[in-house]
C-alpha cells in the first residue's frame, strides 16, 4: 500500500538534461502518468544550455529554486561540455544539495542476457558522493608533477555507514560490505573502515563484513551473488559501481538516486548519447527504474511496484524493445517500447523475486560545522615540499645545513613516497617533486606558526618550496602515515 493517500499530489522537479534526456523523460512521464502516479511535474533546465549562457554550475538559480522546494528531482543526463573549463553539473547539483549519498542497485533483469544471467545478482552499491578525490582539489605542484587532494571527514564516513545500513534494513537484506583501500591509504580509507564497522554493529540485524577494494572487484565478477548492500569512498564507488552495472546489463538500465538530507535527486546512470538523440532509438529503462525509486522515496510503494512489474513484465517477453536490447533486426522505436511497457502494467513478472520496500530511515544531521574534539593534540613535526633538481644526497645535505640551530632536525626526504634520504634504493626513480620531513627537536608553544616560519624561511633560502603540512598526533595517535623505511 501507498503510504500517502492517492489524491495528494507530489511535486517533483523534472529535469529533462541534455541529448535522448527529452526522450527519456517523456517516455518516463508517459509510463508513470499511465501507472496512475500522484506526481506534478515542475519542468526545469540544466546542463549544456545552462552552460552556453554562462552559468558556471550549468544549473540556472530557478532550477535550484525548484529543486530545493520540492525536495525531489526526476533528472536526465547533463553534457559536461569540454572545452569550456567549467566542472559537471551533476557534480555541482550534488554538492549544492548536500546528496551525500549515492545508491546504485544492481539486480538481474529479466530478459536481459549477460554473461551473469541466472545468478540471482541483487545487491546495491553505496557510493560517497560529495568527499574523496571528487572535492576536486588539484595543484600542480612542479610544472611537471600534479597533486590532487582526498579529503574523507569523520563524519562524512559515518553519514554513508549509516545511510548504507538504513538501505539495507529498508529492503530487508541482512549484509553491509565495507569496501575499502585501507590497507594502503590508512588515514583516508582507513577511516571508512574504522567508522563503518562502528557503524553496521550498532544494527543488530545486520552482519559488517570488511573487504579491500580491489578484491571487491575481483569478487563482484567472480561472485557478484554474495553481496548485499556495499559502502565505498566516492571514487571506489564510482569504478565499482558501473562495473556492478555491466554485469546485469551495462549503464543504459542502470538507475540510481542521489540521497541528502533534505533533497533527493534521481537519475539514469547513463550519459546524453548524442549520436542516438531524437531519433527515437533511446532506451528510458534506466530513468524509469529511477523513477521506480523516486516513487519509493516520496511513499508512492504500491505505484512504483505497478511501473517496475511492467518493465520487468516486458523485457521478460522481449517483444517491442528498443534497439540496444533487442534481438538483433528486432528493435522499435522509444515510444512503441513504451506503449509495450503501459500496456503491461498491471501484470506482475513471476521471474523477479519480490522484496519487501519500506521507506529508508535517513538519520538526520546536524546542521553546523561539525568538528571532532580531541582531549590531547600535540604538533610533532613538519612535511615541507619541495622543487628540486638537485641530486637526493645534495638536496638532504644541504636542508640539514639549512636547519642547522633551528628547532627543527631532518627526518627524511622522499620523492612520490619513496625514501630517498639518509637512505636510498637505487632503483627509485626520482622526479623534482620532494617531501622533506622536519620533527620538531623539542615541541613547540602552541601552534608553533614563528618555528614553522623560521623553518620555511631557511629551507626557502636555497631551494623552491610549494606546500607545507603539519604533522600532529590526536589524542596520543599519529594523524599522518610514515614513510616507506621510516623508523
Ligand atoms: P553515454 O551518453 O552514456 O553514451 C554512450 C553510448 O551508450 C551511446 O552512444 C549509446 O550507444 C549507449 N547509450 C547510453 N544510454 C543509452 C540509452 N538510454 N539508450 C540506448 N543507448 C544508450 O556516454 P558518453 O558518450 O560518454 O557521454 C555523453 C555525454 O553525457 C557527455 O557529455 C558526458 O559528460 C555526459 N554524461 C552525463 C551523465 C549524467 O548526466 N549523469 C553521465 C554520463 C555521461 P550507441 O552509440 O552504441 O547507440
Amino acid at each position: 500500500m501507498d503510504s500517502l493517500p492517492v489524491s495528494q499530489k507530489v511535486k517533483v522537479t523534472a529535469i529533462a538534461g541534455d541529448g535522448i534526456g527529452a526522450e527519456v523523460m517523456r517516455a518516463t512521464q508517459q509510463v508513470l502518468a499511465a501507472a496512475g502516479a500522484q506526481v506534478e511535474w515542475e519542468d526545469a533546465m540544466a546542463g549544456a544550455e545552462a552552460f552556453r549562457k554562462g552559468i558556471v554550475t550549468g544549473t540556472p538559480q530557478e532550477t535550484l529554486d525548484s529543486i530545493e522546494s520540492c525536495g525531489v528531482a526526476l533528472k536526465g543526463p547533463l553534457e559536461t561540455p569540454v572545452g569550456f573549463g567549467e566542472k559537471s553539473a551533476n557534480v555541482s547539483l550534488r554538492k549544492i544539495f548536500e546528496m551525500y549519498g549515492n545508491i546504485r542497485p544492481v539486480r538481474e533483469l529479466p530478459g536481459i542476457r549477460t554473461p551473469f544471467s541466472g545468478r540471482g545478482i541483487d545487491f546495491t552499491v553505496v557510493r560517497e558522493n560529495v568527499e574523496d578525490l571528487y572535492a576536486g582539489i588539484e595543484h600542480m605542484q612542479t610544472p611537471g608533477v600534479s597533486q590532487a587532494v582526498k579529503l574523507i571527514s569523520e563524519v562524512g564516513c559515518e553519514r554513508i555507514a549509516e545511510l548504507a545500513c538504513a538501505l539495507a534494513l529498508a529492503e530487508g537484506r541482512g549484509k553491509v560490505t565495507v569496501a575499502t583501500k585501507a590497507n594502503i591509504l590508512k588515514q583516508t580509507e582507513g577511516m571508512l573502515k574504522t567508522v563503518g564497522e562502528r557503524v553496521v554493529k550498532r544494527h543488530p540485524a545486520l552482519t559488517h563484513e570488511h573487504m579491500i577494494v580491489d578484491n571487491c572487484a575481483h569478487q563482484m565478477v567472480i561472485r557478484p551473488e554474495q553481496f548485499d548492500v556495499c559502502v565505498m569512498t566516492n571514487m571506489n564507488g564510482d569504478i565499482l559501481s558501473d562495473l556492478a552495472a555491466g554485469l546485469v546489463g551495462g549503464l543504459g538500465v542502470a538507475p540510481s538516486a542521489n540521497l541528502g538530507d533534505t533533497v533527493a535527486m534521481f537519475e539514469a546512470v547513463h550519459g546524453s548519447a548524442p549520436q542516438i538523440a531524437g531519433k527515437a532509438l533511446a532506451n528510458p529503462t534506466a530513468l524509469l527504474l529511477s523513477a521506480v525509486m523516486m516513487l519509493r522515496h516520496i511513499g508512492h510503494f504500491a505505484t512504483a511496484a505497478k511501473v517496475e512489474h511492467a518493465l520487468y513484465v516486458t523485457l521478460e517477453e522481449g517483444r517491442d524493445l528498443t534497439g540496444d536490447i533487442a534481438a538483433p533486426g528486432d528493435g522499435v522505436s522509444t515510444w512503441a517500447y513504451v506503449e509495450r511497457v503501459i500496456a503491461n502494467l498491471g501484470r506482475t513478472s513471476a521471474r523477479v523475486p519480490a522484496r519487501e520496500y519500506r521507506p529508508i530511515a535517513m538519520r538526520p544531521w546536524p546542521r553546523g560545522t561539525w568538528s571532532r574534539a580531541v582531549a590531547k593534540r600535540e604538533l610533532v613535526g613538519v612535511d615541507v615540499f619541495i622543487e628540486s633538481t638537485a641530486e637526493p644526497q645534495a638536496l638532504g645535505d644541504s636542508l640539514v645545513a639549512a636547519v642547522a640551530g633551528s628547532r627543527f632536525s631532518l627526518k627524511l626526504v622522499s620523492s612520490r613516497g619513496a625514501q630517498v634520504w639518509p637512505v636510498a634504493q637505487p632503483h627509485t626513480f626520482v622526479v623534482d617533486h620532494f617531501r622533506a620531513r622536519f620533527m620538531f627537536i623539542a615541541p613547540p608553544a602552541a601552534e608553533g606558526s614563528a618555528e614553522i616560519a623560521d623553518l620555511i624561511a631557511r629551507v626557502g633560502r636555497e631551494h623552491r618550496w610549494m606546500h607545507v603540512e603539519k604533522l600532529q598526533r590526536f589524542d596520543g595517535a599519529d594523524g599522518f602515515t610514515k614513510d616507506q623505511g621510516e623508523g
